[in-house]
């Protein structure tokens, strides 16, 4: 290989907005067929809103929101920030939190005003050993068929209410995808998220495979089972749930506004937040190696 090509490849790319991590990158792209797309803060803004607080029974909703905020205040996660500032922007402030302890894609857990307050995806409240009420199982199917992402919040032994956010696809992904298609690859929707949600995104963007509702682990197997089939595997993300899937394929790509473990287990790194980029380096190292070889 000529360096000075690499070079040129690189110095473009960072032109570009592209960081590659090192030239053995260039090799994978030429041969990647299939593009695994994380939701949250890659297809999405990730800057999620609050949107609905609904409490069980006679919960106050200040109440709910004071201990949610509180408790997701130690959290990175784009819902944990949209709770905790539609807390502090309706009550003014949130109440100091301890013992603060996060499972990745799944939810918080804290210590507000000596309450265990919980606060995450439904099923692993379920898991842990809550009930449902009969009218939060409601709010929940509204909030689904509306798209919007639903988690639940609990402490001492209930279920307290459902808060429910709402993110906006980037308005540069549906071009984005079809520039992946031009480029010969298979477009993936994986996500943590629930399936009503993860398929309203995909149907705006043009994606018809899509994976929902799984765990930060299971990224990296779906990724390894396609590359088991003989696929090459490239996969964009930004999240620290991301990360050992961005490892496991062929090809990590990461969002240059993502967390840092997501960008240290990338290959190439996008410095615009914006999946347009990710073709654009996908072409661009392409077309390095053909001057190279
Ligand atoms: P994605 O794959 O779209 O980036 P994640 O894997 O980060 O999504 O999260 C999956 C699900 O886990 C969320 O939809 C939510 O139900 C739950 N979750 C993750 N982190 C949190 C948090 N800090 N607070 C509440 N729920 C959370
Ligand atoms: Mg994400």
């Amino acid at each position: 290989a000529t360096p000075t090509a690499l070079l040129v490849g690189t110095g473009r790319g960072a032109q570009l907005g592209i960081l590659i991590k090192g030239p053995q990158v260039l090799e994978s792209t030429r041969r990647v067929d299939t593009i695994v797309l994380d939701k949250t803060g890659t297809i999405t803004t990730g800057r999620m809103m609050l949107s609905t607080v609904d409490v069980h029974e006679c919960g106050s909703s200040d109440e709910l929101l004071r201990l949610a905020g509180a408790a997701e205040s130690g959290s990175e996660h784009p819902i944990a920030r949209a709770i905790t500032a539609g807390a502090v922007s309706r009550l003014g402030s949130v109440p100091a939190s301890s013992a603060f302890a996060s499972e990745q894609g799944l939810g918080v857990q804290a210590t507000v005003d000596g309450r265990e307050v919980l606060v995450g995806r439904p099923s692993w409240l379920v898991e842990r050993g809550f009930v449902v009420p009969i009218e939060m199982q409601a709010v929940l199917g509204t909030a689904e068929a509306l798209g919007r992402t639903a988690v639940m919040a609990a402490w001492e032994g209930q279920v307290r209410g459902v808060l429910t956010v709402a993110d906006t696809v980037k308005p540069t992904s549906a071009a984005a995808i079809a520039r992946f298609r031009t480029l010969g690859l298979t477009p993936l929707l994986v996500t943590g998220d629930n399936l009503a949600v993860a398929q309203s995104v995909a149907a705006v963007c043009g994606i018809s495979d899509v994976t929902a509702g799984v765990l930060p682990a299971d990224k990296a197997r779906i990724i390894a089972r396609l590359q088991a089939e003989g696929h090459v595997v490239a996969m964009v993300g930004d999240g620290v749930n991301d990360a050992v899937a961005l490892a496991t394929a062929d090809l990590g790509i990461a969002m240059g506004s993502g967390t840092d473990v997501a960008i240290e287990a990338s290959d190439l790194t996008l410095m615009r937040s914006d999946l347009l980029a990710a073709a654009d380096a996908i072409r661009l190292s392409r077309r390095t190696l053909t001057t190279i070889k």
